[in-house]
């Protein structure tokens, strides 16, 4: 039987979804233990209410929540919504960007899949990293400063692929980031406390612009902070408003921070465009 080659690319984006799905089921696991310093790999899910260990067959992603009407099969206990939501956001999230970063059957190849894994694990980082600091007010070492390292061995990998497509970089402009990165907050940090004598930012973002530098490269740094400025303005001014608490309403800015590195990583071609209108600088130079 012969496969028409479009056949063969809808194939290929129903895997690239159900891959995103699996690591959204996996993102749940991290999103509950890592804030608690707990191992993300043993041991497997239970019902946190009766301890009922989870074979795999009730931990399809989604499909098992709505077989089980969204409770657990031995006690009924309710279990949130939540789990299948995170896993449906990564789902959609990693299918997005399977479109984004393999637009085509062209451009079917080591370089291009390899870039989508890379990214797709960096976006779910951020998804945890979302959640984790909207309810503990923390960004867990292990998906920001941990990571780092993984972003320029990334960038390495993708240049030895000869990776060109959006989002390339090479380990220079990796490094570089990871450095510009953190430091730009450090000085922010630093003039911050020189000037109002308390400390408007917390170090958790400092290593997450780290892990951003070392993953995007030195040319995003900017346009996210950028971004994540904006974005916060946008929604920390009317909350002042509403609250009268003036300039004293602490925020965390993690989740601003995350939210122009997703700009950049969907959209950085076209504010590549407009950023460095000479083109894109992963073949020369920084
Ligand atoms: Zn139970």
């Amino acid at each position: 039987m012969r496969v028409s080659p479009e056949v063969f690319f809808v194939v290929l984006q129903t895997w690239a979804f159900a891959v995103s799905l699996a690591i959204g089921s996996f993102l749940n696991v991290c999103i509950a233990r890592m804030p608690q310093d707990r191992s993300v790999v043993s041991p497997g899910s239970m019902c946190p209410s009766c301890g009922h260990k989870i074979p795999w067959y009730e931990n399809i992603p989604v499909l098992s929540w709505v077989f089980l009407r969204g409770r657990c099969s031995a006690c009924g206990t309710k279990i949130s919504a939540l789990y299948p939501g995170v896993e449906l956001l990564m789902g959609v999230l990693g299918l997005l960007l399977f479109r984004r970063l393999v637009p085509d059957l062209a451009s079917v190849d080591a370089a291009h899949l390899a870039a989508w894994g890379i990214f797709t694990v960096f976006v779910a980082m951020q998804v945890a990293n979302t959640f984790i600091d909207q309810k503990h007010r923390i960004l867990p070492d292990e998906l920001t400063i941990y990571a780092a390292p993984f972003g320029v061995l990334a960038a390495l990998l993708l240049s030895y692929l000869g990776y060109q497509g959006h989002l390339a970089i090479n380990w220079q402009q990796s490094v570089v980031g990871a450095l510009a990165g953190s430091g730009v907050l450090l000085l922010l940090i630093g003039g911050y406390w020189l000037v109002r004598r308390v400390q408007g930012m917390g170090f958790g973002d400092v290593k997450l612009l780290l892990a951003f530098g070392a993953f995007l490269g030195i040319w995003a740094v900017l346009p996210i902070l950028m971004i994540a400025s904006l974005v916060g303005l946008a929604v920390g001014i009317p909350m002042m408003l509403a609250r009268g608490q003036g300039m004293r309403l602490e925020l965390p800015f993690g989740p601003f921070l995350v939210a122009g590195a997703m700009v950049w990583v969907y959209f950085g071609t076209e504010l590549m465009a407009w950023w460095i209108p000479y083109g894109t600088l992963a073949s020369g130079g920084l």
